[in-house]
């Protein structure tokens, strides 16, 4: 990897860092995910990185995708089993990472599962290592704490504004062939007390550019552009926006409606299981 490529991975690493200590202090009992996102973002801005989605705090059955809507009363209850996912870009390239938190406690034992997952793969994560026996420590490490995996999310690469890069590492066994080169990858393990896999679900609040098409609505043309430039082709949400509320679905729509973005709806354990993630990029050389 050059090294102009490698300073700014470095970078996002290191704002990465600081947020997370930072955001320790905030994901506590009674506290609004509105105010923590919102602090999160502002303080990626303030150390001189950029989110590079709305930061994801999904709660217990909530595997991923929530980010707290305008105005979202939402606040944290005890023993809310509490995923904060973050994103954070330099230029482009993302560092990707994920923690869970169980409100008022210690820890979870499917945080320990998630984690401890993480950890092994992360240490056998190198050249040439096939996406399979990735999978496959990720898979054994949480049935020895007898959870289960869930088999349709999965890591994935990372390359600069793209932050669902090939190839796909799933948390569940397979038999993928692809090896691991010099590049960026995100191991991301997903835990669950449920049957192991998750669904498409209500609201969706994640949105992304797609491509170019004409709109009739002046507030949609205003998100189709604010989604190119501002926001680069990455992931926002409509608190980012500043359009009317009353105006702000409809636009949604008809760019959703014409194929100009996409969306990505909350996904939930589909047997309601109670879910923990643990993820953490890394670049491979
Ligand atoms: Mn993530
Ligand atoms: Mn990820």
């Amino acid at each position: 990897m050059e090294k102009e490529i490698l300073e700014n991975y470095h970078k996002a690493k290191e704002v990465s860092d600081k947020v997370i200590e930072f955001t320790k202090g905030l994901v506590k009992e009674n506290k609004k995910i509105l105010t923590i996102a919102e602090s999160m973002e502002k303080k990626i801005f303030e150390l001189g990185a950029k989110p590079a989605w709305p930061i994801n705090i999904s709660i217990n059955e909530v595997a991923a995708h929530y980010t707290p809507d305008m105005n979202d009363p939402l606040t944290l209850k005890v023993n809310a089993l509490v995923k904060v996912d973050m994103g954070i870009h330099v230029n482009g390239y993302i560092w990707d990472r994920a923690f869970t938190v169980c409100i008022g406690k210690e820890s979870h034992p499917l945080i320990q599962a998630s984690e401890k997952a993480l950890q092994e793969a992360l240490k056998i994560v190198k050249p040439g290592i096939k996406v399979c026996e990735i999978s496959e420590v990720i898979e054994n490490t949480i049935k020895e704490f007898g959870f289960n995996p869930i088999r349709n999310l999965c890591g994935h690469g990372l390359e600069q504004y793209n932050q669902h890069a090939p190839p796909s590492i799933p948390n569940g066994k397979n038999t993928i062939q692809t090896e691991i080169k010099d590049q960026a990858i995100a191991i991301e393990v997903f835990v669950t007390n449920g049957a192991g896999l998750v669904k498409d679900s209500f609201p969706t609040l994640i949105f992304k550019y797609k491509q170019d098409k004409p709109v009739r609505l002046p507030e949609a043309r205003k998100i189709l552009e604010k989604s190119k430039t501002e926001f680069e082709k990455l992931p926002f949400t409509k608190r980012w926006l500043n359009i009317s509320p009353f105006k702000i679905d409809l636009a949604l729509k008809q760019l959703l409606d014409v194929d100009a973005i996409f969306d990505y709806p909350v996904l939930k354990e589909e047997t309601n299981g109670l879910v923990a993630q643990a993820e953490e990029t890394t670049i491979v050389k």
